[in-house]
């Protein structure tokens, strides 16, 4: 606004102005500024007072054009401006709303006024305006900058929230399926072997009714990471629902993931919580590899799903694989 007023003051000096412009000038934009923050800094409804503020803004700089007798460089520039800041203030419909205000101060002024037409800007005139117009512009554009890298800085935690299980720190569910699909499309076409496991926590209700179901959430994340400790770096291991988890092992033959389901059934089985020492617990799980009849994801998980089932259907703690669906493991 201190910029505008230079842009103004130079116009009031060639036009030789009263002081009653002089004064309008120092009020518009020297004084309201201040006045304008304290509103909305005092205001209940900050956001309300100062859309009313801009409005206002709108309309002192249409007041501007004609007390300016139309000089040509600063009218737009302060139109412009003006205009500008709406749009950039982000608040919907804002800068359509104050083109009345704008439009309706300046005929106003110009039918009390009836002001002379004096469009020509001369070299003090743009020399003055100049100031305004630069800083506005840099300012605005380092404005849009910074808007654009944090919004760029929050779509990044946004997907990075997205693909992750909060409570395990695992992949969400929907991320590691972007993960079994892909490994699944590469199976069919070029034949590198891929494998699922379905790992569901046994009797994890009756954890839950006996210490309660902070012990549970506990348990959760603890066989989350256990999980991820037990698979290799290539492995991806998600979330897949409740007290059940996926990993998916990509290039590696089912005798060879059947090694890795069993080190993760070992190590869930010898997990000690922190919190809850003498809580023990197992798991079963269910293992398959890609085959050509899979189509889809859904039939290979199916079937990982099958193997899980039978694990459970033989007593618990245990890996079966699909097909044979063989116990590899013992019991206990
Ligand atoms: P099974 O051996 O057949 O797997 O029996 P289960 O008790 O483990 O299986 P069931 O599906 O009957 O129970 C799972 C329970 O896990 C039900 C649900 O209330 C609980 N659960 C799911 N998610 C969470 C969680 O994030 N925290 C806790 N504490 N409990 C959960
Ligand atoms: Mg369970």
């Amino acid at each position: 606004m201190a910029l505008g007023g230079l842009a103004i003051g130079s116009v009031l000096i060639e036009q030789h102005a009263a002081p009653w412009r002089w004064a309008l000038m120092v009020l518009s934009c020297l004084v309201w500024p201040h006045l304008a923050y304290l509103l909305s800094r005092g205001s209940a409804d900050s956001y309300r007072t100062e859309k009313r503020n801009l409005l206002i803004d709108s309309a002192i700089a249409g007041l501007w054009v004609p007390l300016m007798h139309f000089n040509l460089l600063p009218s737009v520039v302060l139109v412009t401006v003006t205009t500008f800041d709406k749009l950039s203030s982000g608040m919907r419909r804002l800068w359509l709303i104050s083109l009345p205000g704008l439009f309706g101060a300046a005929a106003l002024a110009t039918l009390i006024l009836r002001p002379p037409v004096e469009l020509q800007s001369s070299l003090l005139v743009i020399i003055c305006t100049l100031p305004l117009l630069v800083v506005h512009t840099l300012s605005s554009s380092i404005g849009s900058y910074l808007l654009i890298r944090t919004v760029s800085r929050q779509n990044k935690l946004l997907e990075v929230l997205r693909r992750t299980d909060s409570q395990t720190g695992l992949f969400a569910r929907e991320h590691w399926q972007e993960h079994a699909n892909a490994a699944l499309q590469r199976f069919h076409a070029t034949g590198q072997p891929a494998c699922l496991l379905m790992i569901d926590i046994d009797h994890f209700k009756e954890i839950n009714d006996t210490y309660g179901h902070a012990a549970g959430d506990e348990v959760i994340s603890a066989a989350g990471q256990c999980i991820r400790n037990s698979i290799r770096e290539v492995d991806s291991a998600g979330r897949y629902g409740g007290d059940e988890f996926a990993v998916l092992c990509t290039n590696i033959q089912a005798n060879d993931t059947a090694d890795i389901a069993e080190r993760i059934r070992s190590q869930l089985q010898a997990l000690r919580l922190e919190h809850y020492p003498q809580l023990r617990l197992t798991s079963s799980i269910g293992l398959a590899a890609a085959e050509p009849e899979f189509a889809t994801l859904d039939f290979w998980m199916k079937a990982t799903d099958t193997a899980l089932y039978a694990a459970k259907e033989r007593g618990r703690n245990q890996v079966a694989e699909r097909q044979l669906s063989l116990a590899l493991s013992p019991a206990g």
